[in-house]
């Protein structure tokens, strides 16, 4: 296939415009898949199970498919992207291969949060955008005025904008058309030296890593010697082909095509993101390649028998196979035993990961409330603290810690303007500053659309904040957030203790002006699920030597073995034996003991 008659793209939307249905309906129009009747969304790009549950994309899929325009043939390569905040990185990835993206706006709910992430990330890479609006067959459907967005917001000339239905298949064959007239084809030299840029990988356990491919210069077959300009390792292709939209094996791929290769790769860390391949004994300038992905938020994961060890073990390091994206830690813990400490990008990333491991590996995990990396400045040096149990106990600028600092992100949210107020207050509750916003709309009958832009500590929003984002605007807010560094904040170090004795697992870093809203909850919980002892037992939240909150659990009463009178000797030892075996399953904190389950009701609530 020459150069000319290829185009690369993507699809970039908000979650839920319609980007997997409207990949499904191009798959099928171009006979790459059979049109089924019986199941109209059949979502082909979307594989795995938590993805089809929420019906999201997690990981990016790739497919290959040819089209016919008067009498020539097209091959046209989609990339799909993720449609969530937490994954713009494999975002970025997939838009390097591609020289244009639909940008696929819902024509009801109008442009998103996410709709100006992804059309930013597009346009810095110099990718031509052809606007659509999709699901124009809903009757709420108000296009003339999601135009005015497009065009306010983007800067897009309304009569661009293509009017579809992935639904119905309206407008399919224009899309289409677009694709092959507006994107620029890919540029690249057959006779070049080859260059190969590697942007997405897998792991088959009989071939070793599977690597996806765009090729910008040169010819790769199957036998050629190739070489990373990484890691200077060598390797043999055993096999290559196109995603059409499963592998298809092909004799040869060209400049411009996008595919699928086999060599020899054992090891998944070999395969670098955004590393060049070249034929070994050529010299090529490497491509630019990608910041490595930066875990942001970090949850211990214990299995909750301990005998489960070697299996949590075994499935996480499967999983992080396919989800190089984890970071991943042994780490161990008083209270819960043999764990992983694992980095993620975002927390919806780490319910997702978290999902498939109890999915695809039945594995029975308790996972410790998420921290974000702080950093701890000391006067000669400066440590990353992702564990709360490794954070200074007392920060004092006398003593020899200098001060902490916090991840920032610069955080916007869009939402129709009766909301506004509400998320301000949303907002500041999670101590926002810089707090700013800008009507989308300056004319028009119903609401007007508010976009507020503010930074927020990110270790505020990695809990709750999305939920209580879309429940107090009625689900009409739309949120996303980038980077914004770090800044020094006034942290502390919350310990829980039991019987005067602290409890590793449950360490938090909360931020001054919560501290004692948070440790009267947890101490009133933690009330709540220890089970009485045959003592008193005070609980406390403690920061530094300072006593935030306690409570007391009283004694229990009833002597087990007060019943029993003296002379049966036998009958009170065998009800001992019988206790020790219930022990067994008990931790013992403080000379307090606590059944696994009390540890996994008050993480599970966090
Ligand atoms: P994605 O998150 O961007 O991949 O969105 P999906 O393709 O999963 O679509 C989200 C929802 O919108 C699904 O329930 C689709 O059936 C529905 N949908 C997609 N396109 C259309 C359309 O053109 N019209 C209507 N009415 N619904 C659509
Ligand atoms: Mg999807």
């Amino acid at each position: 296939f020459p150069c000319h008659k290829i185009r690369n793209f993507s699809i970039i939307a908000h979650i839920d415009h319609g980007k997997s249905t409207l990949a499904d309906r191009l798959l099928e129009m171009t006979g790459t898949i059979k049109t089924d009747s019986r199941s109209v969304n059949q979502q082909v790009l979307d594989k795995l199970k938590v993805e089809r549950e929420r019906g999201i994309t997690v990981k990016a899929q790739t497919a290959s498919m040819f089209y016919q325009q008067n009498e020539l043939r097209f091959l046209l390569n989609l990339i799909d992207t993720p449609g969530h905040v937490d994954f713009s990185w494999e975002v970025s990835r997939s838009l390097a291969a591609c020289q244009g993206a639909l940008l696929l706006v819902d024509a009801s709910r109008g442009v998103q949060a996410q709709s100006l992430s992804v059309f930013h990330a597009a346009r810095e890479r110099g990718l031509t955008i052809i606007p659509i609006l999709n699901k124009v067959d809903l009757s709420t459907a108000q296009p003339d005025r999601v135009k005015a967005q497009m065009h306010s917001i983007f800067g897009i000339d309304p009569t661009d904008v293509l009017h579809i239905s992935a639904k119905t298949g309206e407008g399919i064959s224009g899309v289409l058309r677009a694709i092959v007239e507006r994107i620029p084809p890919p540029s690249g030299e057959i006779t070049g030296r080859l260059k190969a840029f590697l942007f997405d990988s897998s792991y088959d356990r009989y071939r070793g890593v599977i690597s996806l491919v765009s090729i910008q210069d040169g010819v790769l077959r199957k036998g050629d010697k190739i070489a990373s300009c990484h890691t200077r390792k060598k390797y043999e292709i055993t096999e290559l082909g196109i995603m059409h939209p499963e592998e298809v094996p092909t004799a040869q791929l060209l400049p411009g095509q996008v595919g699928y290769i086999a060599c020899n790769m054992r090891q998944s860390s070999e395969a670098h993101i955004g590393d060049t391949l070249h034929r070994v004994g050529d010299a090529v300038e490497p491509m630019p390649g990608f910041q490595p992905a930066k875990a942001m938020v970090f949850a211990g994961i214990y299995p909750l028998e301990s005998s489960d060890f070697p299996n949590l073990e075994e499935s996480i390091k499967r999983l992080t196979l396919t989800d190089r994206s984890v970071a991943v830690q042994r780490e161990s813990s008083v209270a819960l035993g043999q764990g992983y400490r694992l980095g993620f990008l975002g927390s919806l990333h780490m319910d997702v990961f978290r999902q498939r491991l109890e999915d695809e590996y039945d594995a029975n995990i308790v996972v410790t409330a998420p921290t974000v990396p702080y950093k701890v400045v000391y006067k000669d040096r400066t440590v990353m603290v992702s564990n709360p149990t490794d954070f200074p106990d007392v920060v004092d600028t006398s003593a020899h810690v200098c001060e902490v600092q916090e991840p920032i992100v610069k955080a916007s949210i869009i939402v129709p303007e009766e909301y506004l107020g509400e998320m301000m207050v949303l907002c500041f509750e999670h101590r926002a500053e810089d707090v700013d916003h800008q009507y989308l709309e300056t004319s028009g009958e119903g609401s007007n659309r508010a976009m507020l832009t503010c930074t927020l500590p990110l270790s505020e929003i990695v809990a709750h904040f999305f939920d209580k984002l879309k429940s107090r605007s009625s689900g009409f807010a739309s949120f996303d957030y980038d980077d914004a560094g770090y800044k020094q904040s006034s942290l502390v170090k919350m310990m829980f203790l039991l019987n005067n004795k602290p409890v590793d697992a449950l360490a938090l870093i909360v931020h001054r002006s919560a501290e004692q809203r948070t440790g009267r909850v947890w101490v009133k919980k933690l009330h709540k699920v220890i089970p009485r002892q045959l003592f008193e037992v005070p609980i406390q939240a403690v920061v530094g030597k300072r006593v935030i909150a306690r409570e007391t659990l009283s004694a229990l009463r009833a002597d087990v073995t007060a019943g029993l009178y003296g002379g049966h000797y036998e009958r009170k030892m065998k009800h001992l034996e019988n206790q020790k075996e219930a022990k067994r399953k008990l931790k013992r904190i403080g000379r307090v003991d606590l059944p696994q389950e009390a540890f996994f009701d008050i993480l599970s609530t966090r």
